[in-house]
């Protein structure tokens, strides 16, 4: 096998080249191997194939690969961010709208004909212009944002949905009753599945409409089954993980990283790694500092996602960025090389269920990753440890009895007995740490109550502690009677090996 390697991808438009000409030397230098131009959008040609041809050969010029991202049903409202304010927001006007359970009507993520037709044909043409690499954006998906049961609830589809399952107005009725109260009943259950049936179609459709492209898609924060994305179709394709805390506002909160890295985690149970993708997007593109961006390699080196793909809607974010990301690439690629193909393991759990899949708010209990405790990643509820459980997991997770782990979770009224309620605290969660201590011989961990997070991946005999805050912090991991300290600045990462 060949060694493991991190590359780095950039998406950009033709509008934003066009903008800063020296861009594509600027950050070949960096070390991005890859360029991926906003293509097909929505229905629209903005970028034409015509347009993007000699930026295609100006970045094969400099040394890089250069590959198409489509924005294949559009995003609900303004996502895309173009300097020029001349690109369409929407659809056009023969692709319908998507429809919400009350009916309300909104444009973007809404997959009804001609939609997959025209995507398909795009990609036809996208082919013939001898491109051999597509993504799609995370628009692909059928809810209009993170946290929301999807699929389209208007006349068509609905008709389209009881002939299929032989339901009736009752079971309709049912079903809006049980979206509303987020309950995973068989009717609610019966139209996720139908959901994802029309997503994947739509994907396989412009498979085979351009056999000799490899098609790639996009996960969206959280998504999941609720949002027509059924993981496991997408087993073979490169996809994007999905991210968010696009600004310092979100990405700057403990919690904002925490969040982030869950995510991750809970995607590349279904992604394999070197077929996987970061989402590293600025949005709006001058609203994430160059420090925050470098920290978010952070995430992808600790989660294995082998390739980094930064993104900033139609508009670059700041050149001023790559002075800042250059050597924090090169160092990621690094440390990558001593981790990648290993899975961290400890005692904290990381679970997100089906519930939180088909039901849930998309708010996980993250904030035990900073603990300085290790953790692992779970498909199923551990024989030991803690596993933190979102609510909508806390609700459901009775089914599985009592399998060993200790369940924790967020205080909620009818919590099963065998849960500990637990505010999402780092006061709540270092009193834990504490109580957990003595029993931490065999597992290294981080002394004292600072955040950090503490990845440790034994098979590599390494750990990798990331200090999510702002400030230098010195630190000291003890594993056994050994202890060894460590200084690590705001927001860096130290790789610690020799530790089994
Ligand atoms: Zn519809």
């Amino acid at each position: 096998m060949p060694p493991a390697k991190r590359t780095y991808h950039l998406s950009i438009s033709t509008e934003a080249l066009d903008a800063d000409p020296e861009l594509l030397g600027i950050i070949s230098a960096a070390g991005v191997t890859d360029v991926w131009i906003a293509g097909f959008l929505y229905g629209h040609w903005y970028f034409s194939l015509e347009k993007i041809r000699p930026w295609r050969e100006r970045i094969e010029k400099h040394g890089m690969a250069a590959h198409v991202i489509n924005v294949s049903l559009g995003h609900p409202g303004d996502s895309l961010g173009s300097s020029s304010g001349q690109v369409p927001l929407a659809p056009p006007r023969h692709w319908k709208m998507a429809v919400l359970p009350d009916g309300h009507k909104y444009c973007g993520t809404s997959l009804h004909d001609p939609a997959t037709a025209e995507n398909c044909e795009a990609m036809r043409q996208i082919q013939a212009a001898g491109v051999k690499r597509v993504f799609l954006d995370d628009d692909f998906r059928l809810a209009r944002s993170p946290g929301m049961i999807g699929g389209c609830f208007c006349p068509e589809h609905k008709k389209a949905f009881l002939q299929r399952t032989g339901y009736g107005e009752t079971q309709w009725s049912e079903l809006l009753e049980a979206v509303g109260r987020r309950q995973l009943t068989p009717v609610l259950r019966a139209w996720v599945e139908y959901t994802c049936h029309q997503l994947t179609a739509c994907f396989r459709a412009q498979q085979k409409a351009a056999p000799h492209v490899q098609l790639g898609t996009m996960a969206m924060y959280f998504g999941a089954e609720k949002a027509g994305i059924r993981l496991t179709d997408y087993a073979d394709v490169p996809a994007r993980v999905g991210e968010t805390m696009f600004s310092d506002n979100e990405f700057g909160r403990l919690k904002g990283k925490t969040d982030e890295l869950f995510s991750v985690l809970f995607h590349r149970r279904f992604i394999r790694p070197e077929l996987a993708y970061s989402e590293t997007t600025a949005y709006p593109a001058n609203r994430l500092s160059a420090r925050n961006m470098a920290a978010k390699l952070v995430i992808s080196t600790i989660s294995d996602v082998r390739n980094t793909m930064y993104m900033s809607g139609l508009t670059a974010f700041p050149r001023e960025h790559w002075r800042t990301l250059a050597p924090a690439m090169k160092r990621h690629a690094k440390l990558h090389a001593t981790l990648a193909g290993h899975a961290p393991q400890g005692p904290l759990k990381h679970y997100w269920g089906e519930s939180s899949r088909y039901v849930g708010d998309d708010n996980p209990y993250s904030l035990f990753l900073a603990l300085g405790v290790p953790f692992e990643i779970r498909g199923t509820p551990a024989a030991d440890g803690f596993t933190f459980l979102s609510d909508a997991d806390a609700r459901t997770v009775e089914q599985f009895g009592s399998v060993g782990t200790r369940f924790v979770a967020r205080p909620q009224s009818g919590l099963f007995g065998g849960i500990r309620p637990m505010p999402e605290s780092l006061a709540e969660l270092f009193a834990l740490k504490r109580e957990l201590a003595p029993q931490l011989e065999r597992t290294p961990y981080v002394e004292g109550e600072i955040p950090v997070v503490c990845a440790w991946y034994p098979t590599a005999q390494a750990v990798l502690l990331w200090n999510p805050t702002e400030q230098p912090q010195e630190l000291t991991l003890r594993h056994g009677s050994l202890r060894r300290s460590v200084r690590i600045d705001g927001l860096d990462v130290a790789l610690l090996e020799g530790i089994g």
